[in-house]
């Protein structure tokens, strides 16, 4: 069975090890360079991408990490996740100084406004039958800028002044937003297991 890491440093671990083994994955937690190590693919969860920053490196998996994101590991990121595989972050937006990379985007942190805190859309997912995903965001980033090795996958409010593009993928590596863990809805981990399926 495919062994797929959810990076447990902080943020909603839990509801990813559910949805992982729902899509018949074998769900682990990691915060070690060890545990890395095993892994076939990793979820890089929702939280607070600043404070997940700082925990990688104290538990000295950041360095690990971002050398198997280059070496080709499948990484799936949601929200704080997709911060983290971002190669670049606006400065217009809430600034970070690190991130893993790997995907070549420029996101903007809180991009959609103090105000707005949370809401709900649906978002058409290129390449997901069926239904438009009920995406739900948290305080979430938004892709800015969608550099030419990656793919935009889907979009909020298309073709209106306020599109922005809320799901990317390059080569193995996918980013959400928003929280596919809260809604039940598995598509989006199924695909990313596929993902881990093509590369193991
Ligand atoms: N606002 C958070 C950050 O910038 C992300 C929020 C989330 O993951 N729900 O890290």
């Amino acid at each position: 069975m495919l062994s797929v890491g959810v990076l447990a440093l902080q943020g909603d671990v839990r509801e990813h090890l559910h949805a992982l083994e729902a899509v018949g994955a074998e769900p682990v937690t990691v915060r070690r360079a060890r545990e890395l190590d095993k892994v076939d693919g990793l979820v890089i969860p929702g939280g607070e991408s600043t404070t997940m920053i700082k925990l990688a490196k104290i538990f000295e998996l950041f360095e690990p990490l971002r050398a198997r994101i280059g070496e080709g590991l499948p990484v799936y990121g949601s929200c704080a996740g997709m911060i983290l595989l971002a190669d670049r972050v606006d400065p217009d937006g809430s600034p970070l100084e690190d991130t893993f990379g790997g995907i070549d985007i420029t996101v903007r942190r809180n991009a959609f406004g103090r105000q707005v805190d949370s809401f709900e859309e649906d978002v058409i997912v290129d390449g997901l039958p069926g239904e438009p995903v009920r995406a739900v965001f948290i305080r979430a980033p938004w892709v800015q800028d969608v550099g030419p090795k990656a793919q935009p996958l889907g979009r909020v409010n298309p073709g209106t002044p306020d599109e922005h593009v809320v799901v990317v993928r390059q080569e193995s590596l996918l980013a959400t937003s928003f929280h596919p863990e809260l809604t039940g809805d598995l598509r989006l981990h199924e695909l990313f297991v596929e993902m881990v399926r093509a590369v193991g």
